[in-house]
Formats: C-alpha cells, sequence, structure tokens
C-alpha cells in the first residue's frame, strides 16, 4: 500500500497498513451479516439514512475536499464541488429508488405478472483515485438504497479519502457492515470476487484493471460493470458559436488538472476554422495559472503521481518522436511536486501509436478535418467509446454525430458531464454498463419475473 503524497508537494503525509487477508475475510463476514438485515428494512428507512449521509457531505464538505485536494492534487474549488455533487447524487436516490424499484406490471397470459427487483449481496466497488468520492458515491447511493451491501477497495493512493467515506456512512448511521472500505492492494481483488458471498463487482478505472476484474467475474459467473477511460471526441464545425466552444474547450480538457475519464481529449475541427481555434486553445492554456491546487487561483495543479507524471512525459516524447507537432508545452513543468505543462499536439501521423491512446492529464490533441465524413471518422478511430462533445448550428449535422458518433454519450454544444439524472457509461473499450439514473440501480437487483396463474 503506497503512503499517501501530496502531489503538489511530492511530501508523504501519512503511511498505511494494508488489511491482511484476515481483515478482508471479516469484512466480508461483516457485510453478509449485514446484508440479511439491510435487505429487508423498508425503502424509506434506508433513504432516511441516505439523506443523513448527505447532510454530512455538506456538513464536511470543506474537511472532505480539503483532503481530497491534498491525497491527489484535485483544486480545492473542483474538489468542493465535488463533495456538493456527492450529496446531490445521495438525495436523488433517497428521493427516486421507490420509483425505480417498485414492481413492473407486464402483460402476459397470466392472470398478472410482474417483475419485482431484489437485491443481489455483497457487491465490490474497485475504484479510482481521480473523484475520489463521486465515484464511490456515485456506486454507493443507488447499490445501498436497492438493498445491496457494499465493500470498496479504493486506489492505494487515496486511502484517508477511503478511510473518510467509510467514516459517514457509520456516523450516518448505517448498520455496521452495509459499506466497508479495505485498504488493500490490486493483487487481493481476485479472492475477494471468487468468495461465494460477494455476488457482483463494479471496477472505475484503466483497461487493464477492467480486464483483470471482469476476466475473474466471469469465470465465477458474476455480473460486472465496467467504466474505463476514454479519450473523448470535441468536434467542431464552421457553424458553430468558436468562442463559446474554445472556452468550453478549455475547461473540458483542463477539469480535475486533465485527469478525467469524461475530459475532452481530441479536438477535431473543421479546416476552416481549425487555425483560428487552435490559435485560441493555444492562448487561453498559456495563461492558466500553474500552482499549488489549495490557492483558490490556481487554474492547472498537479498530476496525481509521480508515476503519472512519467507515463504522461513518455506518451509526449512519443508523440513527437512519431513526427508530431508539440504546438505548446511538450514537458513537465520545472518546479517541485508533479506538474505538467498545458501542451497542444498537432498533425499526429496515422501511424503513431500514442494516437489511439488516452492522455491522462492537461495535453489536448488536436486533428484538421475536411467535412464531417473525416470527422466521424477520426472520433470513432480509437478503442474507446464513453463520451462525445459536438459543436454545430446545423440540425443536420447534430442528428448525424447523434447517430454515428460511437460513445455511451453525445454531448451537444456543451461539455460531457456526469448528472445523476443521466445515465452514464461507455462503449467499445470504455467498458459496459451503466451507472446513475434508473438504469445505474438497476444495475445490482435481481429483476425477477413473477407470473400468477
Ligand atoms: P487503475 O490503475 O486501473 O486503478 C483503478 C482501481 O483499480 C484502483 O483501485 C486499482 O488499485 C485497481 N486495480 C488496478 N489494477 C488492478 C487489477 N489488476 N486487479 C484489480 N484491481 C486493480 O486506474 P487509475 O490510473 O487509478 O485511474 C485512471 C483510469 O480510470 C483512467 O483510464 C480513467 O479514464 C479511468 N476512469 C474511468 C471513469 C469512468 O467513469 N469511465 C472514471 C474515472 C476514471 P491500486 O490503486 O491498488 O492499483
Amino acid at each position: 500500500m503506497p503512503d499517501s503524497v501530496n502531489p503538489a508537494t511530492a511530501e508523504t503525509r501519512k503511511a498505511f497498513t494494508r488489511h491482511d487477508d484476515t481483515a478482508v475475510r471479516h469484512a466480508i463476514d461483516n457485510g453478509a451479516r449485514a446484508f440479511g438485515d439491510w435487505r429487508g428494512r423498508p425503502i424509506g428507512e434506508r433513504a432516511k439514512l441516505m439523506h443523513a449521509a448527505a447532510d454530512l457531505l455538506d456538513a464536511r464538505r470543506e474537511t472532505l475536499a480539503r483532503l481530497a485536494t491534498e491525497e491527489m492534487g484535485k483544486r480545492i474549488a473542483e474538489a468542493r464541488s465535488e463533495v456538493e455533487k456527492c450529496a446531490w447524487v445521495c438525495r436523488y436516490y433517497a428521493d427516486n429508488a421507490e420509483d425505480f424499484l417498485a414492481d413492473s406490471p407486464r402483460e402476459s397470459s397470466a392472470s398478472r405478472a410482474f417483475v419485482r427487483y431484489r437485491p443481489l449481496g455483497i457487491v465490490l466497488a474497485v475504484m479510482p483515485w481521480n473523484f475520489p468520492y463521486w465515484q464511490v458515491f456515485r456506486f454507493a447511493a443507488p447499490t445501498l438504497m436497492a438493498g445491496n451491501v457494499g465493500l470498496l477497495k479504493h486506489a492505494s493512493n487515496v486511502p484517508q479519502c477511503a478511510q473518510a467515506i467509510e467514516e459517514l456512512f457509520l456516523d450516518a448511521d448505517f448498520p455496521q457492515g452495509v459499506f466497508a472500505s479495505l485498504l488493500i492492494g490490486s493483487d487481493q481483488v481476485e479472492a475477494i470476487i471468487e468468495d461465494d458471498r460477494v455476488k457482483a463487482v463494479t471496477l472505475t478505472g484503466s483497461e487493464g484493471a477492467g480486464r483483470a476484474v471482469a476476466a475473474t467475474a466471469g469465470d465465477r459467473i458474476k455480473p460486472s460493470l465496467l467504466e474505463l477511460g476514454g479519450s473523448d471526441p470535441f468536434i467542431v464545425m464552421p457553424s458553430a458559436d468558436i468562442e463559446a466552444a474554445v472556452e468550453t474547450a478549455v475547461k473540458a480538457r483542463m477539469i480535475n488538472n486533465g485527469q478525467s475519464c469524461i475530459a475532452a481529449k481530441r479536438f477535431i475541427v473543421h479546416a476552416d476554422i481549425h487555425d483560428r481555434f487552435a490559435e485560441a486553445m493555444a492562448k487561453r492554456f498559456g495563461d492558466l495559472a500553474i500552482g499549488d491546487p489549495m490557492d483558490e487561483d490556481t487554474e492547472l495543479g498537479p498530476l496525481s503521481s509521480a508515476d503519472a507524471l512519467d507515463t504522461l512525459t513518455e506518451q509526449v516524447d512519443a508523440l513527437a518522436r512519431s513526427g508530431a507537432t508539440i504546438m505548446l508545452g511538450g514537458k513537465p513543468v520545472q518546479r517541485q511536486g508533479y506538474f505538467f505543462a498545458p501542451t497542444i499536439v498537432t498533425d499526429v501521423p496515422g501511424d503513431a501509436p500514442g494516437r489511439y491512446e488516452e492522455l491522462f492529464g492537461p495535453v489536448a490533441m488536436l486533428h484538421r478535418v475536411g467535412d464531417i465524413d473525416e470527422a466521424i471518422a477520426i472520433a470513432n478511430e480509437t478503442p474507446f467509446g464513453l463520451g462525445s462533445s459536438v459543436w454545430s448550428r446545423d440540425e443536420a449535422e447534430i442528428d448525424r454525430f447523434i447517430d454515428e458518433v460511437e460513445a455511451g454519450s453525445v454531448f451537444v454544444n456543451q461539455m460531457v458531464a456526469s448528472d445523476p439524472r443521466l445515465p452514464f457509461g461507455g462503449v467499445k473499450n470504455s467498458g459496459y454498463g451503466r451507472e446513475l439514473s434508473r438504469e445505474g440501480i438497476l444495475a445490482f437487483v435481481n429483476a425477477k419475473t413473477v407470473s400468477v396463474a
């Protein structure tokens, strides 16, 4: 288990010891016991506790936000918004779960037929560090409201956030075992999935982690949900409001210091407006205030870890070696901590492997296209298919993007953002299954068909 390290200073803040296999077994025992009671509680009672969790998130907003900023480098204002959004998702499911899970009547030849949604049991969540609260709450709120219990294996670099979440559920009066955080390494995940009492697994993270977890779940015939990486296209056509597109492009690329799965990563711009767009973007990138994420005026903070900085540096170097043009930046920033300069890469050759990879940091790849066919072809050329943002005022063009871009979502004239009320997820190597909205609460239930003669 790595220590908790402040990425803005590279200083170790706290050391942690892993939970050993005995502690893991104990957590599963507790979860199984808790499920026996939790599944039978009236949904109104579960909703009351979920509202209490939301109230605690509000009350602890500043403490939780500072913890995330110190542990993974997110800008403090973004950390506060993340905590607020967690309270929103808790309230959303507390208020809507009963409707979502109501018996669903069906027509058949029986006298009465319906679907009843029953919980599965212990659901394991393997989560990433980049939205250390949001990723967990968007899983936990629907999953616990459905009557399941949750076991969290958080990313190794955010142990304090992981502990704070467990503590919050306990303080909100959730019974022991309904939600627990395990401080474990990824090598301990397989055995948990293999335990008969664990009924399903959800993972948000990289493709490699997704493949490993889904393979184990598949072998044990357990449902899995994967929210993996993305290299979202941001397509701008000549009819778009170019000023608004540039403003949003900068925000969409730099969110979370460039480390968001749904950040816009590839900017596919029509030739008629490409140079204007590129110059305006370079100007805005160049003006960003780089600094301590705890400072309210900072606009771009550090990457999450030394490894993340090495990986991004190597990817950008490889793009340059392959013949791409580094229009801006291209290097780590010379200061303490794990900072990478705002970067724009253009003219990336078709045979450059980096063209098809996810760039997890403040690096924008620009593509110049001649028409909508080329825009759609480039949008679809990566193995990913998470979100997409398209900018146009032409209804026929917009319709083609909606139909033809291979992605889990299309946002028109706005950036991609998750919202508790809208389903969220990807296609292709970005994963499968949907979180949030009604789909999210139905991810881990037994949709039991009932037919009465
Ligand atoms: P990661 O290395 O895959 O880690 C994610 C989680 O998986 C961590 O808890 C990690 O544990 C665990 N893990 C890693 N390898 C594993 C294995 N072989 N078996 C079981 N568990 C394993 O990803 P990351 O670098 O933290 O996160 C960034 C990635 O997540 C990016 O690709 C990003 O796009 C994606 N992401 C996707 C979404 C979405 O909603 N689609 C949202 C956010 C992020 P350790 O920390 O102990 O290694």
